[in-house]
């Protein structure tokens, strides 16, 4: 049953975006993200099936989800993603089905991905250079990625987003050079706070404020604010001239917890309702004991009820419980 949202939580937030990470696998070894000793891969048979997938897909869409975003680990190295998209893309209520890739795979995917239902697309570029996506990603794919893009673009993925994390002393020399890429495609360059998660290096030292990177820009171009959702994550911007227009994801400096719509299911199948806290219940464990849609919607709500008001000061984060950033998908 669709309608009415049930998943408003103490503070008045009414969640109605849901992240599932289908897998912690993933093809490129990214430094912010993945702990350079590796992960333990989660064995096969924890992570969640397609039909618990959309199961679980089904009961939030009942409770109010209308967007649902595939992430992972990498997505597309799960071989039963088209079949998993195409039920999922089929679910009545559902108004956004979303996916956040490395791209790597996208050359030969991208039209049978809009095919199958997919109606949104960021992909994760953080250098326009090959020598620093090596550096940056362990893998020598930036030119699989650029493919990627251009086949992204081809099959109509438009504002095709392109998330960059930028971390000064890596890469923050090129937020102009994806200002520029920006010019003449239709795409949405989003800069994102680099963010503390286990193991990932960060550092106050390595965060680049929002203020910082957007007075880089404006010495340069005149940023013209673009009216967003409240729930909106990203502060949007056009700029005279171009196609492509850019955002800040600001979760360090200007967080956005106060219009936060977000829940996020882990591969495992564990739901988090906030990016920063560590408290989990596990969907999959009820519904593998013969629990009813009912006991999963309980422990949803449950979930929803206990959603802190916002994340701790980021120094905190440092040091706090939680997951990597690749077993929980951004
Ligand atoms: S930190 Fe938590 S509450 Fe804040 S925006 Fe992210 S998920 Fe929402």
């Amino acid at each position: 049953m669709t309608g009415e949202n049930r998943l408003i939580d103490r503070h008045g937030r009414r969640h109605s975006y849901l992240r599932i990470s289908i897998t912690d696998r993933c093809n490129l070894r990214c430094t912010y993200c993945m702990p350079p000793q590796g992960i333990d891969w989660t064995p096969r048979e924890e992570i969640l099936t397609a039909d618990e997938i959309v199961r679980l897909g089904t009961i939030f869409v009942g409770m109010g989800i209308t967007k649902i975003r595939l992430t992972g680990g990498e997505p597309l190295t799960r071989r039963d993603f088209n079949q998993l998209a195409e039920r999922l893309g089929a679910l009545p209520g559902l108004k956004t089905l979303a996916m956040t890739t490395n791209g790597i795979s996208l050359a030969k995917r991208a039209a049978g991905l809009r095919a199958v239902g997919l109606n949104g697309l960021t992909i994760s570029l953080d250098t326009l250079r090959r020598d620093r996506f090596l550096q940056i990603a362990k893998r020598d794919q930036f030119d699989a990625v650029m493919e990627g893009i251009e086949a992204a673009l081809a099959a109509g993925f438009a504002p095709l987003k392109i998330n960059v994390v930028v971390m000064r002393g890596v890469n923050d020399d090129e937020i102009l050079d994806f200002v520029d890429w920006a010019k003449d495609r239709p795409i949405n360059v989003r800069f994102i706070e680099y963010m503390p998660f286990p193991d990932n290096k960060w550092s106050t030292g390595g965060l680049m404020p929002y203020v910082e990177m957007r007075a880089m820009i404006a010495r340069d171009y005149e940023l013209i604010p673009l009216l967003g959702e409240a729930t909106a994550v990203g502060k949007d911007f056009r700029l005279a001239g171009h196609s492509g227009t850019v955002s800040f994801v600001t979760s360090m400096t200007e967080s956005f917890c106060g219009g936060c719509n977000r829940l996020r299911v882990t591969a495992d199948g564990n739901i988090k309702s906030c990016l920063f806290h560590p408290a989990e219940q596990s969907l999959r464990d009820a519904m593998r004991a013969g629990g009813t849609d009912l006991d999963v919607e309980r422990l949803i709500t449950q979930a929803v009820d206990g959603k802190q008001a916002a994340h701790p000061p980021m120094e905190e984060l440092m040091t706090m419980k939680n997951r990597t950033m690749i077993e929980i998908g951004g």
